[in-house]
């Protein structure tokens, strides 16, 4: 099954699944009384919104051998985590805002893990009952800010640095090795397969778990392969993650006192 979550000028209803006519929208959440409904809006009634509103956003630095050592890091014997504010996470077709701080803002196309209940100190083996599935993300970072800073809180943290998107697929299995693609204005710019990261989902989730409690609708970046580059005001980004679709996003300017 693929979950969106969509404005839709039909009903207020949010969540929906998608079906070959359109998309079946539904009562409750995907984590709580899930039930499908009478009505079915075509994809010209919807305007796609981020899949999920997670609480909190941890992110998995250099968990490809090859994109470790194009930016020179060794491969960490253990996952590398880092947090990204909820706030900094958009949906399909919303812009990336370019902050004036940074000159070299770059995008990494990753597999995102949703998580489907509460998860706590939850062992590799029962780590799959956890995950609700999987949408594509953009782990968008001023690598200049991210490489002056102590921390990666700023080069990682400005809003609209999360685009989560299009759909969850609930179907999908990361281990089978699913093809992770970014192109900028069409440009094929970094392509990877899931089935070569250092730490599995299971493996994340097992370690993210025993340090904080992960809840419904969070979400796990998985890291990035490969490729990563600049992108620039007017640029447009898509993320393919095989299976789950295209999340694209523009690139436009931010300018001070801007809003979303
Ligand atoms: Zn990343």
């Amino acid at each position: 099954m693929k979950i969106v979550r969509v404005d839709s000028r039909v009903d207020d209803i949010t969540y929906g699944a998608v079906e070959p006519e359109g998309i079946r929208l539904h009562l409750g959440s995907p984590f709580i009384a899930w039930e499908p409904t009478e009505t079915v809006v075509t994809w010209d009634q919807a305007r796609l919104l981020a899949p999920v509103i997670p609480t909190k956003v941890i992110a998995v630095g250099r968990n490809y051998e090859e994109h470790a050592a194009e930016l020179d890091n060794p491969v960490p014997e253990e996952p590398a985590i880092f947090l990204k504010p909820p706030t900094s996470v958009i949906g399909p077709l919303q812009a990336i805002r370019y902050p004036e701080e940074s000159s070299n803002v770059h995008h990494e196309a990753e597999l995102a893990v949703v998580i489907g209940k509460v998860a706590k100190e939850v062992k590799m083996e029962d780590a799959s009952q956890y995950v609700l599935g999987y949408t594509a993300a953009n782990d968008v970072t001023a690598r200049d800010l991210q490489k002056s800073d102590v921390q990666w809180t700023r080069g990682k943290g400005f809003d609209t640095f999360c685009p989560l998107g299009p759909a969850i697929d609930t179907d999908l299995d990361p281990l089978e090795g699913l093809q992770v693609t970014c192109r900028v204005n069409g440009e094929l710019r970094q392509s990877g397969s899931t089935g070569d990261m250092i730490f599995g989902v299971a493996e994340l989730i097992e370690y993210v778990s025993r340090i904080m409690t992960l809840l419904p609708g969070d979400v796990i970046l998985t890291g990035t392969p490969s490729g990563v580059g600049p992108i620039e005001v007017g640029d447009r980004v898509e993320v393919e993650i095989e299976g789950i679709g295209v999340l694209m996003n523009p690139v436009v300017a931010r300018s001070r006192g801007g809003t979303k």
